[in-house]
């Protein structure tokens, strides 16, 4: 089967792979669309060698054959693959909190996660223990794989911001790629906020705009200031960094309100002094949170905000054979919500 691996540093190749093999806890799934995401541009550059590694963490497929020990899905069933590849087992996992699981991941490392470290999605096939695929039920999924990292890693940021959010509230939402896009709806969706959009680029604020944006602003230096005067001086409820480059940390410090919900999910390289002084930057009360992709629950709750019509994926579809080219919009900035990669079988 052909699948897109990662090389070396900075070299994709579309590449023919065997179908995987599967264990008798597995399906081989055959995939139906690949979502990709900003850190697979990061992961194209980490100055990592490693061997050939199909990329992918964004994927939705339909059953293709059940491993012996398999029960509940049959030929045919639309899946998602949940990428949080927890233990299931342990105090973190049994809490709940299976992103932060004690077992697969640790302190200073992750779950695995397909795509970052077992075979991804970009291919024909992808080979999954049962428990970790999701029931798509009537959605399509040519274009659901989004909702297994860009909905889900900006519900579970969301979701943990909740206590913030109520009326009355502010709620800025930087960068509005594909993480950003879905974040923005999900706040729509769930909560009472009004809601401010800032990005780079024009089109994605009128987009924005178009799907729940009280207020968008261009990102500059002057963002912060704008923020601060359109809350009376005080500041924004809950900040949502879906970029995490040095300019949108700075200015998610500099317009978050005190007690506020500061959250940093994108991996942009920016970074963040901490002073212990009474007039540091910092407002008194904020709680931040280093968000890292989501629970079980995130990704159930997406997948029913998803066919309940409350939010939509904004997609553009490529052939997997022409990935790279996906993969050049991307670090462009020329897509709008995601690119989806679409093997034709
Ligand atoms: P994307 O490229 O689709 O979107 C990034 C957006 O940020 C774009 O709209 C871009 O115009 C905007 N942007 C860039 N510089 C900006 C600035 N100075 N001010 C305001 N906006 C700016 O990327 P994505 O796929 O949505 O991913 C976003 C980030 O989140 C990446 O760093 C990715 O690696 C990270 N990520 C983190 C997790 C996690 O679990 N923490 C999960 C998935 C992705
Ligand atoms: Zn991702």
């Amino acid at each position: 089967m052909r699948a897109l691996q990662l090389i070396g540093p900075g070299i994709i190749e579309l590449r023919d792979v065997d179908v995987p093999t599967i264990a008798s806890d597995e399906v081989l799934v055959r995939v139906a669309g690949a979502g990709l995401c900003h850190s697979d541009l990061h992961m194209l550059h980490a100055p990592i060698n490693r061997p050939p590694l199909t990329l992918g963490h964004e994927t939705a497929g339909w059953v293709e054959t059940v491993g012996a020990d398999v029960d509940g899905f049959t030929a045919g069933d639309p899946v998602l693959v949940y990428l949080v590849w927890a233990c299931g087992q342990c105090r973190s996992c049994l809490e709940g909190r299976d992103n932060s699981c004690e077992v697969a991941g640790g302190r200073a490392t992750l779950p695995p996660c397909p795509g970052l470290g077992p075979a991804g999605g970009m291919a024909e096939h992808i080979a999954v223990k049962a428990r970790f695929l999701e029931p798509l039920g009537t959605l399509d999924p040519v274009l659901a794989g989004p909702l297994a990292d860009a909905a889900l890693t900006s519900h579970h940021a969301i979701a943990g911001a909740m206590h913030r959010l109520g009326s009355g509230t502010t709620a800025v939402v930087i960068g509005l790629g594909g993480l950003g896009h879905t974040g923005l709806q999900i706040l729509a969706a769930l909560s009472e906020a009004r809601l401010i959009g800032v990005d780079l680029d024009q089109e994605k604020l009128d987009y924005a705009a178009a799907h729940g944006a009280t207020d968008t602003f261009l990102s500059d230096e002057s963002t912060a200031g704008k923020i601060l005067d359109i809350t009376n001086g005080y500041g924004a409820d809950a900040v949502f960094d879906f970029t995490g480059v040095q300019a949108t940390v700075d200015l998610a410090v500099n317009c978050i309100a005190p007690d506020g919900a500061l959250r940093f999910v994108g991996l942009g390289g920016g970074t963040l002094q901490y002073g212990a002084l009474p007039w540091s930057t910092l407002p008194w009360g904020v709680d931040l949170r280093k968000s890292y992709a989501g629970t079980r629950a995130d990704q159930r709750a997406v997948i029913e905000l998803a066919a309940a019509g409350k939010i939509t994926l904004e997609t553009k579809q490529y052939d997997l054979e022409d990935g790279l080219a996906a993969f050049d919009d991307l670090a462009a900035g020329r897509l709008l919500g995601r690119a989806i990669l679409v093997p034709s079988h």
